[in-house]
């Protein structure tokens, strides 16, 4: 990618939050509203529990600054979170001249990640570990 290009893609990362984290807490009522609109999740209908069960409460616990709950619900968005908030640094930073890397860079983070989820999303769907009645 070009290098002008890629700082006015890197300024927008780091302005972006600016905009959307303010209008996403004064609408998230709306947005609430919005997502009751939504069918119910198949699995969750047969007791089960897919990857993404709990990921719109957890949304909307860490829109009420609940961190532990949004955990609780769906980790997803969190570890999403914190990988975009490395990224934000990462931006952040070139724009001030200063080139850091923080998002790990290797393969095996991802895969790793990758299989710690695969694992969670069966486990949490053994009864005796009590996740269903999480999400
Ligand atoms: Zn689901």
């Amino acid at each position: 990618m070009e290098k002008k290009k890629l700082k006015t893609l890197r300024a927008a990362v780091v302005l972006a939050p600016f905009f959307i984290l303010p209008a996403v807490y004064a609408f998230k009522d709306f947005l609430l509203r919005i997502f009751r609109l939504f069918p119910e999740c198949l699995f969750h209908r047969m007791g089960l529990l897919c990857p993404g069960c709990g990921n719109t409460r957890s949304f909307f616990a860490l829109l009420n600054f609940d961190i532990a709950e949004s955990i609780m619900y769906n980790p997803d968005l969190i570890i999403l979170c914190i990988l975009f908030i490395l990224l934000w640094a990462e931006c952040a930073a070139y724009l001030i001249g200063r080139e850091i890397k923080l998002l790990p860079r290797s393969k095996w983070f991802y895969i790793v990640l990758l299989t710690i989820f695969a694992v969670y999303c069966v486990l949490r769907n053994i009864p005796a570990l009590h996740f269903i009645s999480l999400a």
